[in-house]
C-alpha cells in the first residue's frame, strides 16, 4: 500500500497531497484554471481504493458533462484496473437516473401510496423526453388546461425548467394572486406532470426533482442511499444549480460530517442561465461548517502569457473570491491578433494558422481548437475548413441523435420499452408512412383522453373509436400489431443491437428510405446504420466491463475487499445491475449533451465556449472578439452593463483563454453577419482590457486600444531567451543543438516529436528556422520541417 501511496502522489504538489490525503469530513478545493482539481479527484479517488480500502460501490464521483466522467473512468481504469468498474462516476443527471430507477423498483415504494403525488405511477422502465419531446408536451398542456394565451410555450417552458432547477414542484410554486403570467405557469406546468406521468416519462429536471421529492418522504430509502455513499467527490462545483445541491445535502447532510469533497472555482461559473449559483461554492464553508479549505495556486496548463491575459480579464470582476495563481511554465509565445473584414475571411484565417500550426509539425489537429460564443457562428467555420481540408470535429454531441431519422429509430425504441409513451407514438404513427392521417390520429388521441388510455392501448380496438372508416381501422389495427410485437421482443431481448435490429426490420424504416431511393434517404438510411453501430458498441462495452468485473480478484495476490458482517443488509450491486439492455441504451442515449460528442483523434475541435469547460488544447482560437457577440449583445443591453450578465460573459472569457496551454488565437472580425443581419461590431472590452504588450506591441506604439493594422504575422520567438519549463520547452531547448543547421549535416540522424526518427536529406537555410528535408522511418518517408522541431535522434 505504500507503495501504491507514494505512485498516487509522486506527481502531485504539496497543497494537492493534502486534498488527497484529507481524511474524513467534508472539503473544499478552491482554486483557478488548469490549477489540477480535477486530478485531485482522479487521485483521491485512486487512493481511497487502493490505500484507505473504501470499496469502490461506495464511492460517487460526479463530473459536468458524459466527456469528462468518460475521461475519468478511463484514468481511472488507468491507475486501478478492473475494480474501476464498480465506481460509480457519473454526470448528476445520470447517476440521478440510475438511482431514480432502482428506487421505483424497492416494492415498498411502489406500494406507498402517499408518493402517488411525487411519482404518480411512474415505473422503473420510464422514458427520458429531451427538449423537442418536453416543448411538445407543454403545447399540450396548454390546450388541456386552456390558459390564456399570454405567454408563448417557450417560455412557459422556460419556466418550468427554472421551477426544477430550484427544486419545486407546482404544489411549491408561490403565486401571487395577482401574478396572472406566474399562474399560467402554475396551472400548465402541473397538466404538464400529470401528462408526462401518463407516459411513464420523465424531462432531464425531473431525474433530479423526483429524487429529492422521493428521499424526502421516505428516510428509510434515503438512508439506504447515505449509507452506501460513503464518499461523494464532485467536480465543477460552481456550476451545482440548487436541486442539485439539495440531493448533495440529502446524501450528505452536513450534520453528519460527511466525506462530502468538492472542487471548482467560482471565477468558472458559466452556468447562471440554468439556475446555477457561485453562492453554492462561495457558501459552501458555512453550510459544511468545519469543512477543510484547500487552494491550489499553481497552474500546470498554461503558458505565463496566457494566464496574465486571463487575468487582466477576471481581474475586473468585483465580487470574487481572491486567488493568486502563478506558473513556472515559461511565458511562451505572444499572443496572436487575427483581425479580418468579416466572418468568412476569418474563418479563412483561422483555416489556414491552422495549416501552419499543424504543418511547422509541433501541434496536431487533435491539439487545437475553435470556440465560437454562439452555435451560429460554426457554419461558416465549419465551411472554411472543410474547403482548407482541415479535418474537425463539431463538437455537440446532440447532433448525430438530433436527426429526424434518428429520432424515429429512438422514438420506436422507446415504445418499445414503455408502450404508453404517447409522444413517441404519436412521431412514428404514420413513419414510415402507412396511410394514418391526420384525421384519424385526432379521432383516436380525443377518443383515448375522453376513455383516460394512452393512444397504444386506443389502437388495440379501434373500431371502438367513432368516426373512422374501415381503412383506417385496418392500419391502426395494423400498427398496434408492430408495437405490440416489438413490446414483446424488448422483454425478451438479451442486449440493445438485436432489439434495435428487430426494429429496424420491423418497423420497415430502413427499407423505406432505401426504396426512396434518393441521395438524402440513402444517406438517412445509413445513420440508422450508424445507429445499429451505435447499440452494438454499446453491447460490446457492457460486456466488456461485466467481464472485468466478474474477473476482479481472480489474479494472484489481488485482494477481494471482505464486508463486514453488519453491512450485509446493505445492497450495493452496482446501480446498472438489474436494468435491461435496452431500456440502458435509451438511457445512454437520452444523456448524450451537448459536449458529449468524442472529440474525434486528429482532428481540429470545434465548439462553443460552454462546452470548453474543464478541457484544454495546446492551441486555441477564439473567434468573434467583438462587442455583441462575446460579450453577449444581451450583456451589453442589460439594464447594467456592468452587472450580473457582464460579469458572466467575462468568466466565460475567463474559461475560453485558460484553455489553451501554449498558443492563444484571438480573432475578430470588422463587419459580420449573424442571424441574417449585418453588424459592424467594435472590438470586445474584453479584448481591450489585455494589456497590448502580452500581443508583443509596445504598449506607445499604439493610440487605439486595437491595432488598426492587417492580421499580425505570426512573430517568432527569440531564440536566446528560452527558459526551461516542461515538456513543450524541452524538446525546444534540446533542438538547441541543431543551431548548426547549414553545415554539412546531411545525414545526421535526428528525431521529431510526431514523425519520430529520420535522416536529413537537405536543408535550406540557417539557424533554428532553417527548413529541413528529412527522410523518416516507419513509412513516414520524406518531410520538410523546420530545424527547431527536431532533436539529434
Ligand atoms: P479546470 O479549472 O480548467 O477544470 P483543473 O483545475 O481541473 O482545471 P486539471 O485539468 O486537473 O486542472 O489539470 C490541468 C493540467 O495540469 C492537466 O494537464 C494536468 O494533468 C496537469 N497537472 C495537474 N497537476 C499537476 C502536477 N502536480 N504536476 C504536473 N502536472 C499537473
Ligand atoms: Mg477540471
Amino acid at each position: 500500500a505504500l507503495n501504491a501511496e507514494n505512485e498516487l502522489l509522486k506527481d502531485l504538489n504539496e497543497p494537492q497531497k493534502e486534498a488527497v490525503l484529507h481524511g474524513d469530513g467534508p472539503l473544499l478545493v478552491l482554486s483557478g484554471a488548469g490549477s489540477g482539481k480535477t486530478r485531485v479527484i482522479t487521485r483521491r479517488v485512486a487512493h481511497l481504493v487502493q490505500v484507505r480500502g473504501v470499496y469502490p460501490w461506495r464511492i460517487l464521483a460526479v463530473t459536468f458533462t458524459n466527456k469528462a466522467a468518460r475521461e475519468m473512468r478511463e484514468r481511472l481504469v488507468q491507475l486501478l484496473g478492473p475494480q474501476a468498474h464498480e465506481l460509480v462516476v457519473s454526470t448528476f443527471h445520470s447517476s440521478s437516473s440510475m438511482i431514480l430507477r432502482r428506487v421505483l423498483r424497492d416494492p415498498t415504494v411502489g406500494a406507498d401510496k402517499s408518493l402517488e403525488a411525487v411519482t404518480g405511477g411512474l415505473t422503473p422502465s420510464f422514458v427520458i423526453y429531451d427538449d423537442g419531446d418536453q416543448l411538445q408536451l407543454v403545447k399540450r398542456a396548454m390546450r388541456e388546461v386552456r390558459v390564456d394565451p399570454i405567454m408563448q410555450p417557450r417560455e412557459i417552458l422556460h419556466r418550468i425548467d427554472q421551477e426544477k432547477n430550484a427544486a419545486r414542484l407546482p404544489d411549491d410554486m408561490v403565486v401571487d394572486s395577482e401574478d396572472l403570467r406566474g399562474m399560467v405557469v402554475q396551472k400548465t406546468y402541473r397538466a404538464y406532470q400529470r401528462l408526462l406521468r401518463a407516459a411513464n416519462a420523465v424531462d432531464f429536471g425531473d431525474l433530479l426533482l423526483l429524487l429529492v421529492a422521493l428521499f424526502r418522504k421516505r428516510s428509510d430509502v434515503l438512508e439506504q442511499y447515505r449509507r452506501r455513499f460513503q464518499h461523494i467527490l464532485v467536480d465543477e462545483f460552481q456550476d451545482t444549480n440548487p436541486v442539485q445541491y439539495e440531493l448533495l445535502r440529502l446524501l450528505a447532510p452536513p450534520e453528519r460530517r460527511p466525506n462530502l469533497v468538492v472542487v471548482g472555482d467560482d471565477d468558472q461559473s458559466i452556468y447562471r442561465w440554468r439556475g446555477a449559483s457561485v453562492d453554492n461554492i462561495l457558501g459552501f464553508p458555512e453550510e459544511y461548517v468545519g469543512a477543510r479549505v484547500v487552494k491550489l495556486e499553481q497552474n500546470y496548463r498554461s503558458d505565463q502569457t496566457i494566464l496574465d491575459a486571463a487575468h487582466a480579464v477576471i481581474a475586473r470582476n468585483t465580487r470574487r473570491m481572491p486567488k493568486k495563481l502563478w506558473s513556472d511554465r515559461p511565458k511562451g509565445e505572444h499572443l496572436q491578433l487575427l483581425m479580418n473584414r468579416d466572418e468568412r475571411a476569418e474563418a479563412q484565417d483561422v483555416a489556414r494558422r491552422i495549416h501552419e500550426l499543424q504543418r511547422e509539425g509541433f501541434i496536431k489537429y487533435s491539439g487545437m481548437a475553435v470556440f465560437y460564443r454562439t452555435n451560429a457562428q460554426s457554419r461558416v467555420l465549419e465551411e472554411a475548413l472543410r474547403l482548407a481540408r482541415v479535418p474537425y470535429t463539431l463538437v455537440s454531441g446532440r447532433s448525430f441523435y438530433d436527426r429526424a431519422e434518428v429520432r424515429d429509430a429512438a422514438a420506436y425504441l422507446r415504445l418499445m420499452v414503455n408502450p404508453r409513451s404517447d409522444a413517441d407514438l404519436l412521431r412514428i404513427i404514420n413513419t414510415p408512412a402507412r396511410g394514418i392521417g391526420d384525421t384519424t390520429v385526432e379521432r383516436l388521441v380525443d377518443w383515448a383522453q375522453q376513455a383516460g388510455v394512452s393512444l397504444y392501448e386506443a389502437t388495440a380496438a379501434p373500431e371502438r373509436i367513432p368516426g373512422l372508416n374501415t381503412a383506417a381501422v385496418r392500419r391502426l389495427t395494423g400498427f398496434h400489431a408492430v408495437v405490440s410485437s416489438l413490446h414483446a421482443f424488448a422483454q425478451e431481448s438479451k442486449d440493445a443491437a438485436s432489439a434495435v435490429d428487430q426494429m429496424l426490420k420491423e418497423s420497415h424504416l430502413v427499407e423505406s428510405l432505401v426504396t426512396e431511393g434518393s441521395d438524402e434517404s440513402l444517406s438517412r438510411a445509413e445513420n440508422l446504420r450508424e445507429f445499429l453501430g451505435a447499440a452494438q458498441e454499446f453491447d460490446l462495452n457492457r460486456a466488456a466491463a461485466a467481464v472485468a468485473a466478474a474477473s476482479l480478484g481472480d489474479e494472484e495476490g489481488e485482494e477481494v475487499p471482505e464486508r463486514p458482517p453488519e453491512e450485509e443488509s446493505l445492497d450495493d450491486s452496482p446501480l446498472t445491475a438489474d436494468v435491461p439492455p435496452l431500456n440502458a441504451f435509451l438511457e445512454q442515449i437520452s444523456l448524450v449533451g451537448e459536449a458529449d460528442a468524442e472529440v474525434g483523434e486528429g482532428r481540429v475541435a470545434l465548439m462553443t465556449l460552454h462546452a470548453a469547460k474543464g478541457l484544454e488544447f495546446d492551441a486555441v482560437f477564439i473567434t468573434g472578439m467583438e462587442d455583441g457577440v462575446f460579450p453577449h449583445s444581451r450583456a451589453l443591453a442589460s439594464e447594467d452593463p456592468d452587472g450580473e450578465e457582464m460579469a458572466e460573459e467575462r468568466r466565460l472569457c475567463y474559461v475560453g483563454f485558460t484553455r489553451a496551454r501554449k498558443r492563444l488565437f484571438i480573432s475578430l472580425a470588422q463587419c459580420r453577419s449573424l442571424f441574417g443581419e449585418l453588424r459592424y461590431n467594435p472590438p470586445s472590452r474584453f479584448l481591450r482590457e489585455v494589456p497590448q504588450s502580452l500581443f508583443g506591441f509596445a504598449e506607445q506604439e499604439l493610440e487605439t486600444p486595437v491595432p488598426k493594422s492587417a492580421p499580425m504575422v505570426a512573430r517568432k520567438r527569440n531564440w536566446a531567451d528560452e527558459d526551461d519549463g516542461p515538456r513543450v520547452d524541452r524538446s525546444y531547448s534540446q533542438t538547441s543543438d541543431m543551431d548548426g543547421v547549414g553545415g554539412d549535416v546531411r545525414g545526421m540522424r535526428v528525431r521529431h516529436e510526431q514523425f519520430g526518427m529520420g535522416r536529413i536529406v537537405s536543408a535550406d537555410g540557417n539557424g533554428p528556422n532553417a527548413k529541413v528535408t528529412v527522410e523518416f522511418g516507419g513509412g513516414v518517408g520524406l518531410k520538410r520541417v523546420i530545424a527547431r522541431f527536431l532533436m539529434p535522434g
